[in-house]
């Protein structure tokens, strides 16, 4: 254990397989053995230089791993010890900026943030999740799981699940009798979905289109209630149908569909909420009738990952109820697979199309 591999963006589309030298260890910092790495679609942005960051770094944001090492005085910090399974979701702000004013440290440019803004070209280098050992940093969370837990489950829980829970209780607010409609049965659709169901919601709609049909199958066994291929059928149509005219509570869109997103504002009834989960990216504009939104005062809530304890509500949950959430799995890829594995979740390879894909470093 003398080098890690880190999976190394050097720029864009330049991404490499390098050595690190494990770091030497603080007195507050640590050394954790990375168990796998979930991937998302932020990584293929990241891979394409859709997003401003300072190289190099190394990707991986969802972190799943078991801690190896802990300076004297980090296990006070964190509340753990070595050999703890921890998954890292957040870090403390710097409590002095603006956002950090607000209590928002989520949105902290200064704090730690593994596979993303924190470079790696200076020890101790290993700040992203794709590699075999991560640096655990004095200012990061983090969340002791189960060894119950199967890996593929835990790794979910910090990223996808809590953002399920953030987006659509937090910021939807989704609550009990609730009609609820999540267009896009990817990642965070299913977890979006498996979320309102635990809020009670009375009938979850999960929209798709023909090439997500197993995705959308699965989604059943997350909660939808009725799931709608938007080729076939007419979502509006649809809920209005299921509903009695009622209409949603809430729309949640992580389709990133400008088509969907019109669509959702159809499927709201009067003073509701739309959320938008998806991105569209930074060039695609999105017309919509904004009066809708007026004289219906619906609320339009945009999401970015979620609050540092959205982590503990999704853990607790699938704690209790041992809901396989791992069915959503459905690639795992050794390390040295990281590129092709990224570009698959792009849908760049023809004929893989992962739900979710993990990167599991023990396996090569
Ligand atoms: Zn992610
Ligand atoms: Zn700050």
């Amino acid at each position: 254990m003398a080098t890690s591999r880190g999976a190394t963006l050097l720029g864009p589309d330049k991404l490499e397989l390098r050595e690190y030298p494990i770091p030497d260890i603080p007195a507050d910092g640590g050394l954790l053995k990375v168990e796998m790495g979930g991937v998302c679609g932020t990584d293929v942005k990241y891979l394409h230089g859709k997003l401003k960051v300072d190289y190099p770094i190394i990707l991986g944001h969802e972190i799943l791993g078991r801690i190896e090492k802990l300076g004297k005085n980090a296990a006070a910090i964190h509340h753990v010890k070595e050999g703890d399974r921890v998954i890292l979701k957040g870090a403390l702000g710097c409590g002095r900026c603006d956002d950090c004013r607000r209590n928002n440290q989520r949105f902290c440019r200064q704090r730690t943030n593994y596979g993303g803004r924190t470079k790696c070209d200076t020890p101790p280098h290993l700040f992203g999740g794709f590699a075999d050992y991560l640096y655990l940093a004095p200012d990061v969370l983090c969340t002791k799981v189960s060894e119950s837990l199967s890996a593929e489950a835990a790794a979910l829980v910090g990223s996808v699940m809590a953002n399920g829970f953030q987006w659509a209780i937090r910021r939807g607010g989704v609550k009990m009798g609730d009609y609820v409609l999540i267009q896009g049965p990817g990642q965070q659709g299913l977890s979006c979905t498996f979320a309102s169901k635990h809020a009670g919601a009375a009938k979850i709609f999960v929209s798709g289109i023909g090439r997500d049909m197993p995705r959308l199958e699965l989604a059943k066994k997350f909660g939808a209630t009725r799931i709608i291929n938007v080729e076939q059928e007419d979502v509006v149509e649809v809920v209005r149908k299921e509903t009695n005219g009622q209409l949603c509570d809430v729309v949640i869109d992580v389709s990133g569909n400008p088509n969907a997103i019109l669509k959702s504002v159809d499927c709201l009834h009067r003073q509701s909420t739309m959320v938008l989960g998806g991105l569209t990216g930074d060039t695609t504009v999105t017309p919509m009738l904004m009066d809708k939104l007026v004289w219906n005062e619906i609320k339009l809530q945009g999401c970015f990952t979620a609050d540092n304890d959205a982590t503990d509500a999704a853990l607790r949950i699938i704690e209790e109820t041992k809901f396989p959430v791992e069915q959503m799995v459905s690639h795992v890829f050794p390390l040295k697979d990281i590129e092709h594995c990224i570009r698959s979740i792009g849908g760049e390879v023809p004929g893989t199309f992962p739900t979710k894909a993990l990167i599991n470093p023990a396996i090569g």
